[in-house]
């Protein structure tokens, strides 16, 4: 009987000392889960160590979505909602500093002007446009005049907050020129391309001298190049309209466009400012310090003489402006071409040898 109550307490002795194993090395592992570096004693003081190790991944926890919200803004930021760009675009800084005598590559050109997309245009990171602006250069045969004109005009647009892009319209051939047709063929090239609402048309040696010139559209057309240093800053006559002009959409398509029809230099301008002026609308200008434009000096160009038949024509204008216009327009495109500074569109126009 003894040895029976002996055997029993051994026993039990073995099975409380198995007990107390089995429940030292439980607490030890749970205890690690939680929390690696500190060891607690008590079982109270397991459950605190539960408690405060959660308290602090949940203190944790909004540091740590606003960092990964911060991540996601910067490589997103078409996420963000654009408001309309100002009035006025903050970075204007006035007069400018223009001189011809740098020459400068177009790769070097290109190189500076790295804000650029394919076909030269640009558009505001940081706030919708107010106006989507197509600028048209008639163009044959002034290279060296084209990369000073790249190399001013682009950052001004910037600066400018512009929705634009570069055409470069080159008359085709050896053909008499014909300024006003290529900018009616710009004009309808634009369009297929993208949603303008306003077209600046411009020559291709004409640097303003001041970037608060805005090139964009105005309530009524707008003559750009009041004051050009070869008129002596000043404008040649009252109702001067060359070198550089916009027109809306509406303006422009109220018109008929330009006339297709001045073969040779000269009239083509003034026979715009004559239908604009027929359908009742008036010229906006900027005043004269704004307006002030540097010409790059050139000689008259070969095929580009003046038409001693252009100045009669002009009486006419109003009366020759419905049917000769952007409603009669005909021209081939032979090439087009985008780099990343211009849209460079080669044009057969018919041009009548010279
Ligand atoms: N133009 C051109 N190649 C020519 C003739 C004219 O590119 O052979 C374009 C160019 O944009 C130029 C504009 O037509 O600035 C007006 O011609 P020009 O400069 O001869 O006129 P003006 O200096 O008398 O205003
Ligand atoms: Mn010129």
């Amino acid at each position: 009987m003894r040895k029976k109550s002996l055997k029993t307490l051994v026993f039990l002795v073995f099975l409380s000392l198995a007990f107390y194993t089995v429940l030292f090395f439980y607490k030890k592992k749970s205890t690690a889960t939680f929390s690696s570096k500190k060891s607690y004693g008590t079982d109270k003081a397991f459950i605190w160590a539960i408690k405060e190790t959660v308290q602090v991944q949940q203190a944790k926890k909004p540091e740590a979505l606003e960092a990964s919200q911060e991540k996601i803004e910067i490589p997103a930021p078409a996420k963000q909602i654009l408001e309309r760009c100002p009035d006025t675009p903050p970075d204007l800084v006035g007069p400018l500093y223009v001189e011809f005598t740098v020459e400068r590559t177009l790769d070097e050109v290109r190189k500076e002007m790295n804000f650029l997309k394919e076909g030269g245009r640009y558009k505001p990171p940081d706030c919708i446009a107010q106006q989507k602006v197509a600028l048209i250069i008639p163009f044959r045969n002034r290279y060296d005049h084209l990369r000073h004109w790249l190399y001013y005009l682009h950052p001004i647009l910037k600066r400018q907050q512009v929705d634009y892009t570069v055409y470069i319209i080159n008359q085709d051939g050896e053909g008499v020129f014909n300024r006003a047709k290529l900018m009616n063929v710009g004009y309808a090239e634009a369009m297929k391309q993208y949603d303008y609402d306003c077209f600046v048309f411009s020559d291709i040696d004409l640097i303003p001298l001041d970037d608060r010139n805005l090139y964009r559209c105005f309530e009524s057309p707008r003559h750009l190049a009041v004051a050009m240093d070869k008129f002596n800053f000043n404008m040649p006559y009252d109702t001067f309209f060359g070198g550089v002009s916009s027109l809306s959409r509406d303006q422009y398509l109220k018109i008929n466009g330009f006339p297709n029809t001045y073969w040779g230099w000269g009239g083509e301008d003034d026979d715009i400012h004559e239908r604009i002026k027929s359908r009742g609308m008036t010229i906006s200008r900027p005043d004269l310090a704004t307006g002030k434009y540097k010409m790059i000096r050139h000689q008259r160009d070969l095929h580009n003489e003046a038409n001693p038949n252009n100045p009669f024509k002009l009486r006419l204008a109003s009366l020759n402006m419905n049917a000769d216009g952007i409603n009669s327009l005909r021209y081939t495109v032979k090439a087009i071409v985008k780099d990343v500074l211009y849209t460079f569109i080669t044009v057969d126009i018919e041009a009548p040898q010279s």
